[in-house]
């Protein structure tokens, strides 16, 4: 035979190859002597990929499963992959990963990458993890509300269970922190080879840093050696724009150029997509990777060099006043501009271009990312909590505690939404809607469908929010034909909603057909994942005893439904032409993307909020304004939803100026 080395001999190489591998024997040592140890350890190190196995290798999984959980669902995903091929198994068997909506595990599994919502989740059906020997909190320093509230869980634990091992591992932040919380728990810190990273700033702020990337991205394909380049994006919208326009201005670089290989990962990727970036990139070529935050620390790609950061992510920013919450592009944390930075120099020294100013870096960023627990809306962990019978929340063991008035928004939402009884009880509506792992508007919306006898259109339409933005696609030579067909689902003006369940319907009825989906410009993807989350949603329904009815036609029905969750999200159209919501009065204004966009009827409820240019309303539907009071009698009263407008008081009575 050859001496060619088989593929996985050469894998085996790399595991060693990986600086945790040195101290492989100090780790499980450690491990072995303290029930729970904070682990820490530059990106890119090993830890998780690593660490787990090396548990199996030393036996832990006798004694049950091994469990690594991941802030994120592609990490999850592409992380259990790679552990399964370095393994040898299928994966799904030994190794494998639970995210929401997507079980790839089986019995025979012992290694388990989960996310940190799914865990949570776990607890309601096994409050002490007595299935696992080893929980591996990992990347703990994104600070992900799901993980927060895992602290508290795991460390009540390992109070009743001496058994069970508890491991916390994050990057090079933090780490004293998780020690003093776990009652000083030792550190293991794991060096990293780090090379020298030269950062650049722009001498004057962008004004576009979309368009600022693009061109850094050219100027090093034409201008800088070899190695591969990773630029951070704040979302998908983003970095397909971004990757449009780059396939245009390389078409005509002529063959003097190297090629360009563009690679964008974000969480909506399929998996056969989210591969292509840890290919090796072929000798002569540029790999360009266009990433969310997921490359920052979670996933680390081999062979970058170049890194471009253009200073912004899409965060979650709630506000307890008036309840809302939205996703807002902002600027960075110095914290994690130094790990976007430490991304060019794992495997040779790299360069790191910011686009803004040093001045900015210094005086305008934060030192340190916000846990997400003090900047968004509680209510599904609180319903959680809840329903495995913490009820004292304010006295919970946090480790940053959320502020008092988000707490208490919590609890008046789940009272509204009649999760929780005016003792703070969970009531059997509460019961039913913690069943589904989605927020509390999204579970009793599914659970009131059983009023409305619509339980099937709500399914739907449930699934299809779940997707996202990435349902209908919009080619930027055929626009008028995408928008055309788009347009087709609102006939009638019926609403976004119901619009998303015509497409899903008519899906349906063409068998499935994915010709159906190109010929409305409608990414067929995006609708096999909501057939299989309705699929499970269905299933759940069925667990909350809750029978399947139908009727398509009544749209209004389909409407109240959809209230019943969502009449938090109420506006009402002002002269202007904006609206204003209902409760905590704030200008918003319907997303142009929206079938009403140009209706503006008088009420709406809305799905969300996001934040771009202004305030906008992401899928509406119109209502009647007395179903609010007859749906949500605890939040609502007559005076609300008086329609002030509709009849025209004589100057000087009534109401001054516009409502
Ligand atoms: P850490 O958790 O310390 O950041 P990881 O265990 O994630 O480190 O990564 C270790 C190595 O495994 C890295 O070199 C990374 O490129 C590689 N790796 C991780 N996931 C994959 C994957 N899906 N495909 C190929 N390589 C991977
Ligand atoms: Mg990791």
């Amino acid at each position: 035979m050859s001496a060619a080395k088989t593929a996985h001999q050469r894998l085996l190489e790399d595991r060693k190859s990986l600086p945790i591998y040195a101290y492989r024997e100090q780790l499980l040592d450690a491990i072995k002597e303290h029930q729970i140890l904070v682990i820490e350890g530059e990106t890119g190190s090993g830890k998780t990929t690593q660490i787990p196995q090396y548990l199996h290798e030393a036996g832990y999984s006798k004694q049950g499963k091994i469990g690594c959980t991941q802030p994120r669902r592609v990490a999850a995903m592409s992380v259990s992959a790679r552990v399964a091929t370095e393994m040898d198994v299928k994966l799904g068997h030994e190794v494998g990963y639970s995210i929401r909506f997507e079980d790839c595990t089986s019995d025979t599994t012992v290694l388990k990458y989960m996310t940190d919502g799914m865990l949570l989740r776990e607890f309601l059906g096994e409050p002490d993890l007595a299935s696992y020997s080893v929980m591996m909190v990992d990347e703990a320093h994104e600070r992900t509300l799901s993980t927060d509230i895992l602290f508290g869980l795991v460390k009540d634990i390992t109070r009743f269970r001496p058994d069970i091992k508890l491991l916390i591992s994050s990057a090079t932040l933090d780490a004293q922190k998780f020690s003093d919380y776990f009652d000083g728990a030792p550190i293991f810190r794991i060096p990293g080879r780090r090379f020298p990273v030269d950062i650049l700033y722009t001498k004057a702020p962008e004004a576009d840093y979309l368009e600022a990337a693009i061109v850094t991205v050219l100027q090093i394909h034409v201008t800088q050696p070899s190695g591969d380049v990773l630029v951070f994006f704040t979302g998908q919208e983003e970095i397909e724009t971004a990757e449009e326009i780059l396939k245009h201005r390389t078409r005509g670089l002529g063959s003097k150029i190297a090629e360009m290989i563009i690679c964008p990962i974000y969480a909506n990727l399929p998996p056969d997509m989210q591969a292509k970036i840890f290919e090796e990139t072929p000798e002569g070529a540029r790999k360009v990777v266009l990433a969310t935050n997921i490359a920052e620390t979670s996933l680390t790609i081999d062979g970058i060099k170049y890194v471009i950061d253009p200073g912004f992510c899409k965060q979650k920013s709630y506000s307890p006043r008036t309840g809302m919450e939205s996703l807002i592009v902002t600027p960075i944390s110095q914290a994690a501009a130094q790990q976007r930075a430490g991304r060019a120099g794992r495997t040779s020294a790299g360069k790191c271009f910011r686009l803004y100013t040093a001045w900015s870096f210094q005086n305008e960023m934060d030192e340190n990312t916000i846990p997400e627990i003090q900047r968004t809306n509680l209510g599904n962990v609180v319903l959680l909590l809840k329903s495995l019978g913490i009820n004292d929340l304010i006295n919970f063991d946090f480790m940053d505690p959320p502020p008092a008035e988000t707490l208490l928004r919590a609890l008046e939402q789940l009272y509204a939404l009649g999760a929780l009884n005016d003792r703070g009880e969970l009531t059997k509506m509460g019961r039913r809607m913690a069943e589904f792992p989605m927020d509390p508007m999204l579970s009793k919306m599914l659970v009131a469908s059983d009023n409305y006898k619509c339980s099937e259109e709500i399914v739907t339409i449930c699934a299809m929010l779940s997707i996202g933005n990435s349902i209908f696609y919009r080619p930027k030579d055929k626009q008028v034909h995408a928008d055309n067909a788009r347009m087709n689902f609102h006939a009638g003006n019926v609403g976004d909603h119901i619009a998303l369940m015509k497409v899903y319907d008519s899906w349906k009825e063409t068998n499935y057909s994915t010709q159906w989906c190109y010929e409305n410009y409608i990414q067929v993807r995006s609708m096999k994942r909501a057939r299989d989350i309705r699929d499970q949603l269905e299933g759940l329904l069925e667990r909350v005893e809750i029978e399947s009815s139908s009727n398509p036609n009544e749209l209004d029905n389909i409407r109240k439904a959809i209230t019943s969750g969502f009449f938090y999200h109420t506006a009402k159209l002002q002269k202007n032409g904006s609206y204003r919501t209902v409760k905590n009065p704030q200008t918003v204004s319907i997303h142009p993307s929206s079938g009403l966009s140009q209706v503006l009827p008088r009420w709406v409820v809305y799905h969300e909020l996001v934040m771009t240019t202004k305030e906008y309303m992401r899928q509406v539907i119109e209502i009647k304004p007395d179903w609010l009071v007859e749906i949500a009698p605890h939040y609502y009263k007559l005076k609300d939803v008086e329609d002030s407008g509709a009849h025209k008081m004589p100057k000087g009575q009534g109401r001054a100026g516009p409502d």
